[in-house]
């Protein structure tokens, strides 16, 4: 087995090519296969500058490694077609002789006057053809399409025949002498020995053509593994718009590059069991083709903060710290914050590394907040239970012992002070959350708050709340 990812260096990684590489490396690995990257950059005109390294960058990111290449001096870099450009000549001039292309003289003012292709110059004798060859007259190669029907067989869809009327003489090399796009890519699967090629199903209509080149070349068809759609939120095509379309958007966001991959995965595979987080190793040893759906994919937003939540949850304290210090630094400005502390009351209560900043926003300073806060049916509190409590709890909060002022202390603390006063705990716990953080929903419980703030800071918000309710 020889899979292959195969970009063209236009620019921010897509999370449709994404997936692309990963299948393809994850299917090669399953098999004990070989996994080759190659860069298909025969487009000059769209080239974009750094994409080339964006696209090493994200695959050294993902953990994606490729398995050979062209010797670069002490490694092998990846397969580049346009440093391969002698390969695709011969093989063109080969269709000619074979009558499955010919030679294209017609200048850009023609063509531009033509919907399609009229297949002029096939119509020119072959001394004509001789003769403007040697007269030096630019010319492209086309691929002659012959009449009739094409049929070919995908993994993932099954079988597809179209008519060949609907193919266009595609040109298969271009008058600088670079092949196209889909000539390049047809040879080199060929002479890489590509077995499987995996992409996404926007190439299902080029197949064909692909097909009948193979064909004309007495070369064996590999197998198709077409990706279904991924489609964004609103059923159009993920965009650069809305921000969902590219691998660094969602790192950006602070979404982590595992959590995407596991995410990215999960759009059009469905794994074997119940569970949905995987590591990449993991998926090395379970992943397999058969389990591609061809119906599109949604890309769900909420889904992959919940993967990515999954992957803070399990981190270890010491990378999660490393991850979140400087968002905690942005966050929190006050002098004397213990940021572990902070740290660790987070780490599995957010679900994106940029929610850090809005998770603590009450930290340095008690926002305006309405007494309706103290209303909450659920615990069974009111405002004049919230007045209640929080007058009577204060007095005995400040006699605690500095020593003691920790979260486990104080919340054994405030759980026999519900006894005694024959309270739910929730009627205690809540008014002291509201009146620490002003907010309805704070990443941690009261005896957190309290642990976080000091005992300071912590009777003069409740003090606050005295003077509101
Ligand atoms: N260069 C094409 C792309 O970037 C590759 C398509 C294929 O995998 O055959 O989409």
């Amino acid at each position: 087995m020889r899979t292959r990812f195969a970009p063209s260096p236009t620019g921010y990684m897509h999370l449709g090519n994404l997936r692309s590489a990963l299948f393809g490396y994850l299917l090669a690995r399953k098999m004990g296969g070989t996994f080759v990257l190659r860069i298909e950059d025969t487009d000059q005109g769209r080239l974009v500058v750094d994409a080339m390294d964006k696209i090493y960058e994200t695959l050294h990111t993902v953990g994606i490694t490729y398995d050979e290449g062209p010797d670069v001096g002490g490694g092998y870099g990846p397969y580049v077609q346009s440093e391969r450009k002698s390969n695709y000549i011969e093989y063109a001039k080969e269709l000619v002789a074979k009558g499955a292309a010919y030679y294209c003289f017609c200048d850009k003012a023609r063509l531009e006057g033509l919907e399609d292709y009229d297949r002029h110059c096939y119509n020119l004798a072959a001394d004509e053809v001789e003769k403007m060859l040697d007269d030096g007259i630019p010319y492209v190669i086309r691929q002659l399409i012959p009449q009739g029907q094409t049929t070919f067989a995908d993994e993932v869809f099954g079988e597809i025949t179209v008519e060949n009327e609907e193919l266009e003489d595609q040109v298969l090399i271009k008058s600088d002498g670079m092949p196209t796009y889909n000539f390049a890519n047809v040879v080199d699967d060929h002479l890489m020995a590509i077995t499987h090629v995996m992409r996404g199903s926007e190439y299902l209509t080029s197949t064909p053509k692909y097909n009948l080149l193979y064909q004309a070349l007495g070369w064996e068809i590999p197998t198709y593994v077409h990706l279904p759609l991924i489609l964004s939120a609103n059923g159009g095509k993920l965009s650069k718009r809305h921000g969902d379309a590219f691998f660094e958007d969602f790192l950006d966001k602070g979404f982590l590059p595992e959590a995407i991959v596991n995410y990215v995965i999960l759009l059009g595979w469905s794994p074997p069991d119940n569970r949905e987080i995987y590591s990449l190793k993991e998926l090395e040893q379970i992943f397999s083709a058969e389990a591609i759906s061809k119906s599109p994919s949604t890309f769900d937003i909420s889904k992959l903060r919940w993967v990515n939540g999954e992957y803070l949850k399990a981190m270890d304290f010491d990378k999660f710290y490393g991850l979140a210090e400087n968002h905690l630094i942005d966050a929190i400005k006050k002098p004397d914050a213990d940021r572990v502390a902070l740290a660790k009351m987070v780490q599995s209560r957010i679900a994106t590394l940029g929610e850090i900043s809005e998770a603590l926003d009450f930290i340095d300073n008690l926002p305006q907040y309405s007494t309706e806060l103290y209303i909450h049916k659920k615990s069974k509190c009111d405002e004049t239970i919230a007045k209640d409590v929080l007058a009577k709890i204060a007095p005995e909060l400040a006699k605690i012992d500095k020593n003691n002022w920790n979260n486990q202390y104080l919340y054994k603390f405030m759980t026999d002070f519900a006894e005694v006063n024959e309270l739910k705990n929730s009627q205690v716990l809540w008014p002291l959350r509201t009146a620490l953080s002003g907010k309805p929903a704070t990443p941690g419980g009261a005896s957190d708050l309290l642990a976080i703030l000091g005992r300071q800071e912590s009777i003069t918000r409740i003090e606050t709340a005295l003077a509101k309710l």
